[in-house]
């Protein structure tokens, strides 16, 4: 009776919450407190898919559900992307009868890197992805290696790692392990020979802590590297992305299946190709996952395009704290041939919680805007001067960039007679303050 009506108040304030457009987090929270073991006392389905990692979750979820659902299953999932226990809790309640048998095919979990041993002590993930480790949110989650424990506790035995061979962090979730398909990248036509990024999150193994070597980098520290001591190596994969063509906005997978990007960028090719996987492993044939993928625009409002004026421009919702996100936003920006002006806001560090550490701007490769596509950038928000002192250490020429506190004076310069594109860089927690002064489209 307990499970009966822990199923049915969590149901009810969900159905209330929506109503008045309230988040998914209350409910779980308020179950979790009438029956702590809830989760473990349903009936789940037979494929439950988790994914994790510092970036790419929600588009990599909104993928997975996209093209599963597509090809005839049906999927609970969060579209949310409330993904700490309280979520999930809702997520698993919500989709299931009042006797607790979650009614979909599939079980598709986002996760919180952090939470994750919570959430999975009652749901053993079938299959879990883990997309990426980066630096991301120093103040709250410390660094890569603190993430990487925290992650290990919340995996089991009997769970299929699914893991991108590319990252060297993620890689050694292997170790130990029998369980686990790969995913990558040969080397590709972008790649440089040797790292490019501000810092090197690859320099040292992450079994033995000796130096690592690489053969080639995608970005950053991602790319296809070996220990000089142990002999700790990236893996062969079984799901691959063969060929990129970023100028051209194609993708190939495992040398067959080629799929046109609606968003030029290495995340999106990461994202489409774990989505890929899971897709794969669940019994979609490649070709239908790659007819799905062509084109595919995200749902989730990461990347939005808009008008300000007569000038046309993207938002690349970016994360704060996390410089990778950044560094792969400007590589979009950078490339843009017909040249762009770069707009970067940098006003509520976090939407969550307070912090004033702009230690993260010093790990960001702006200098990648001291390019020929790149005209004007604009700096924006409370923390301009932050953005002004960073910028001071690049050799972009201080008559390019101009500074604005306030948005909204940022929004009426770039709204000009000039005929550049816009590229918007900024994060969650400041992107409705510049939408608000453009027209989304
Ligand atoms: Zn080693």
């Amino acid at each position: 009776m307990k499970k009966f009506f822990t199923i049915l108040i969590c149901k009810l304030l969900r159905f209330a919450g929506k109503l008045i457009g309230k988040g998914s987090s209350k409910p779980g929270q308020v179950a979790l407190k009438l029956c702590p073991d809830i989760l473990s006392r349903v009936q789940l389905p037979k494929y439950i898919i988790a994914v994790t990692g510092s970036n790419g979750k929600t588009s990599t979820v909104e993928m997975i559900a996209h093209i599963l659902t597509q090809n005839g299953k049906s999927v609970a999932w969060n579209k949310e992307g409330s993904n700490q226990i309280e979520g999930v809790t809702t997520l698993v309640l919500d989709s299931s009868t009042l006797g607790g048998k979650v009614k979909s095919d599939i079980l598709l979990i986002e996760s919180d890197e952090r939470f994750a041993r919570y959430t999975f002590k009652y749901i053993k993930p079938t299959h879990y992805v883990i997309t990426n480790l980066y630096r991301d949110q120093l103040t709250r989650n410390g660094h890569p290696e603190w993430v990487y424990e925290a992650l290990l506790d919340s995996i089991t035995d009997g769970t299929q790692l699914i893991l991108n061979a590319d990252d060297p962090l993620v890689s050694s979730f292997a170790e130990g392990r029998k369980d686990v398909v790969w995913f990558g990248a040969d080397k590709l036509s972008s790649d440089t020979p040797t790292l490019e990024s501000v810092y090197n999150d690859g320099a040292y193994c992450p079994v033995c802590k000796a130096p690592m070597t690489y053969s080639t980098h995608h970005y950053n520290h991602i790319g296809h590297y070996r220990c000089t001591a142990c002999g700790y190596h990236r893996h062969d994969t079984q799901y691959t992305i063969t060929s990129v063509d970023l100028d051209k906005g194609e993708m190939t997978i495992d040398g067959k299946h080629t799929i046109t990007l609606a968003l030029k960028s290495l995340y999106n090719i990461y994202n489409i190709l774990s989505a890929y996987t899971v897709a794969s492993i669940v019994g979609v044939d490649g070709a239908k996952i790659a007819a799905d993928m062509n084109n595919y625009v995200l749902k989730n409002g990461r990347v939005i395009t808009f008008t300000l004026g007569s000038r046309k421009g993207t938002l690349l919702t970016s994360k704060h704290e996390n410089s990778i996100s950044y560094d792969q936003s400007l590589r979009v920006a950078s490339a843009y041939k017909q040249g762009c002006d770069v707009l970067i806001i940098v006003d509520a560090v976090s939407r969550k919680y307070f912090t004033s550490d702009v230690s993260w701007l010093y790990d960001i490769d702006f200098d990648m805007l001291n390019n020929k596509n790149v005209h004007q950038i604009v700096l924006a928000g409370k923390y301009v001067n932050d953005l002004a002192v960073r910028f001071s250490y690049t050799d972009i020429p201080n008559d390019r960039i101009k500074l604005f506190e306030d948005i909204g004076e940022a929004a009426d310069h770039l709204n000009s007679d000039r005929k550049e594109y816009i590229y918007a860089i900024t994060c969650f927690s400041d992107k409705g303050k510049l939408l608000a002064k453009v027209k989304g489209e």
